[in-house]
């Protein structure tokens, strides 16, 4: 299928056309529309199935009807992970001018502030350092938070960012707010943190 045939609007199909994405992969081809209907997401899904695309589109498809800052946050596990989906966001959201602020450990937090300073769509971020600044950083929270996406959550929960996801979580909207849980494994530590944080969510897997 096209990107058009799954209900996305034309910035993003031209945005996919630049980077040479010719159709949906399968967990793209599920995920989008049940998205783009407004339900929660748990997708089974390895690296390199396109998953970051899968949960990508549809938030900046909900950014564009309604624009606002401190919109969506997108945990991951690694520093790395989280740069390649902030990349992710910047070149799908080429054509609509969505600003993203990739907040993680190991570098200075004060940039980062910064960076939330300018009132970001989108943040990226691994879990301690987002802690750190909805501590630390003035000014900053997440109670306008529309979207919630955990990435790699069996990593997540791996790297014993457990009691760090239930704080952050306490810091979250839970009426109105969608969330999506991508995983490569469902362990009974991912079910848990999927009942503690998923509405009537539907199962997606490639
Ligand atoms: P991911 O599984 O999200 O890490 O994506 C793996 C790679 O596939 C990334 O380099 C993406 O840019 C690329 N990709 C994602 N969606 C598509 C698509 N529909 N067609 C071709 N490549 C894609």
């Amino acid at each position: 299928k096209t990107f058009g045939d799954l209900g996305l609007i034309d910035q993003l199909c031209e945005a996919c056309e630049h980077l040479n994405y010719k159709k949906a992969t399968p967990i793209q081809a599920q995920s989008i529309p049940i998205a783009l209907q407004g339900r929660d997401i748990i997708g089974l899904a390895e690296t390199g199935s396109g998953k970051t695309a899968a949960f990508v589109l549809p938030i900046l498809q909900a950014l564009m009807e309604k624009q606002q800052t401190l919109h969506s946050l997108i945990l991951a596990p690694t520093r790395e992970l989280a740069y390649q989906i902030g990349d992710q966001i910047s070149a799908l959201g080429a054509f609509i001018g969505v600003r993203k602020a990739v907040l993680v450990g190991g570098m200075d937090m004060m940039p980062q502030s910064i960076a939330l300073g300018k009132k970001p769509h989108i943040i990226v971020a691994t879990p301690g350092r987002l802690l750190d600044h909805l501590e630390n950083t003035k000014g900053f929270s997440l109670r306008q938070l529309k979207y919630l996406v955990m990435d790699e959550a069996d990593r997540l929960l791996d790297l014993d960012f457990g009691p760090i996801l239930e704080k952050i979580l306490r810091n979250i909207p839970k009426e109105g707010r969608r969330t999506y849980l991508f995983s490569a494994t469902m362990s009974s530590k991912v079910e848990s943190l999927q009942r503690a944080s998923l509405s009537n969510p539907v199962r997606v897997s490639v």
